[in-house]
């Protein structure tokens, strides 16, 4: 190994190319090829060339760079809200392993806080450590957990919480915990408001840091949810995939459509509740016009202190409409004892259960199989955006004869999932819960 290139360490190095001579600056990676040396750049990549192309010109060890107080140290200013950060991993409490190369969750939530010294001056803020997990491996019980550590934060006195997720199911767990707070009535003491990142916080390219600074302006001086409006529940992430400005979205409103643009998160059949905007060391939160105006139009929910929780031994199988689907999908999952069936419906919501040609029984066949069945059997929309509507053609007037539910749906199709799984998880009556607007997740704003 070159002097001045062990792994960590911040370099400065002079490259001969085909090109010519050039100058990077990184730090130092384990190689990722023999004879060569790899660096992670500035902007988040990595690079490796060949060692006899290259020639130091300078090399320091890396050094921490927190150098703000930590959470539990800052003074605790008697004019601010009061913050408490429900941390559960995910990208944004990711950092790059050095030894590795890998991205891993690793940051403790105290630590992810003092990255953002910002914060400090929005909020007096509090840690509370779920674990340090990515997203896709987030259960029901997991839920579970989330709404008791909520409950807990407003009863000790939090005017808001925040809850650091993986984006990956991100809005999943927000609409779940929202409608533990409001499926049946309620309205939380205060703003709860999801984050995530889609770059881990130690690149220069982090997201994190602005969404963070947003979610926590929500939950410090956001106004108070009003339970009708998918506003107890909020996600914070990137407007666009510039620095500058991040959206609030109603959980049961929004979904991440891009695996690693930073704007991944985008509404679904509506626009965003609110803008934080990030600039010039000010952070602005402006509501949007149609939140605003709806807000003026309706009585917000009595405030309650309790939310309910969702049974975790709940089975919901999930299968996707199109040319493969038959009838051995239905029946497998029906002998296996599932409490429900969601079908991602095409377009409209529709199902393989025609057959006009007279060459497709497999569709017939299908048809009476879910005829004959007594379990709620709910369809979504594969499209994402645009509402289940099976008034339209006659195939959706056929679904609805035979008992298929989710004509009307504008929410989300996770939400309504959700929305199932938590009728089910009270004895509630799944057609007529499917068929209401139990807390404004059947969004408005935009309906075709
Ligand atoms: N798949 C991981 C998760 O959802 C990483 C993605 C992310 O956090 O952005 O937690």
């Amino acid at each position: 190994m070159a002097q001045g290139l062990e792994v960590g360490n911040r370099v400065r190095l002079k490259l001969t190319t085909l090109d010519g001579e050039t100058e990077i600056e990184g730090v130092v990676l384990p190689s990722a090829l023999p004879d060569h040396i790899t660096i992670k750049l500035a902007n988040g990549y990595n690079v490796s060339h060949p060692l006899e192309s290259i020639e130091v010109l300078s090399s320091t060890k890396s050094e921490p760079t927190a150098t703000s107080p930590s959470v539990s140290d800052a003074p605790q200013n008697q004019d601010l809200p009061t913050v408490r950060i429900i941390h559960t991993g995910g990208t944004i409490a990711s950092k790059v392993d050095y030894t590795t190369g890998a991205v891993t969750a690793q940051f403790e939530p105290s630590e992810l806080v003092e990255h953002v010294p910002e914060l400090l001056k929005i909020a007096n803020l509090q840690v509370h450590k779920i674990g340090n997990m990515f997203s896709e491996d987030i259960r029901p019980n997991h839920w579970n957990q989330i709404i008791e550590a909520t409950e807990q934060a407003f009863e000790e006195a939090c005017d808001g919480v925040v809850v650091t997720h993986g984006t990956d199911t991100l809005h999943i767990t927000a609409s779940a915990i929202a409608f533990a707070w409001s499926g049946q009535g309620g309205n939380p003491p205060g703003r709860i408001a999801f984050v995530g990142s889609q770059r881990s916080s130690d690149r220069a390219s982090s997201d994190a840091a602005q969404n963070l600074i947003s979610a926590v302006k929500w939950a410090a001086e956001g106004p108070q949810p009003t339970g009708e409006l998918s506003d107890a529940v909020v996600v914070s992430m990137h407007e666009t995939s510039d620095d500058g400005a991040c959206s609030i979205h109603a959980a049961t409103g929004v979904r991440k459509l891009h695996s690693s643009r930073r704007d991944a998160f985008r509404p679904v059949n509506t626009t965003p509740l609110a803008t934080v905007r990030i600039e010039n060391k000010l952070v602005e939160l402006q509501l949007e016009g149609h939140y605003q105006e709806a807000r003026m139009n309706i009585v917000p929910r009595t405030i309650t202190t309790k939310a309910d929780r969702y049974d975790e031994t709940i089975v919901i199988r999930q299968m996707v409409a199109g040319p493969w689907l038959t009838t051995r999908e239905v029946e497998d999952a029906v002998g296996s004892n599932v409490d429900a069936l969601v079908i991602h419906g095409t377009g409209l919501g529709h199902l393989p259960i025609e057959n006009p040609n007279d060459d497709a029984p497999q569709n017939i066949e299908l048809h009476q199989a879910l005829e004959q069945l007594s379990l709620p059997i709910l369809i979504v929309n594969q499209c994402i955006h645009g509402p289940v509507n099976m008034n339209v053609y006659s195939k959706g007037r056929i679904q609805q004869n035979i008992g298929l539910l989710g004509h009307g749906i504008t929410s989300s199709p996770e939400a309504a999932v959700v929305k199932l799984h938590f009728a089910l998880s009270h004895q509630l009556d799944v057609p007529t819960i499917m068929g209401q607007n139990l807390l404004g997740e059947q969004q408005q704003t935009i309906l075709n």
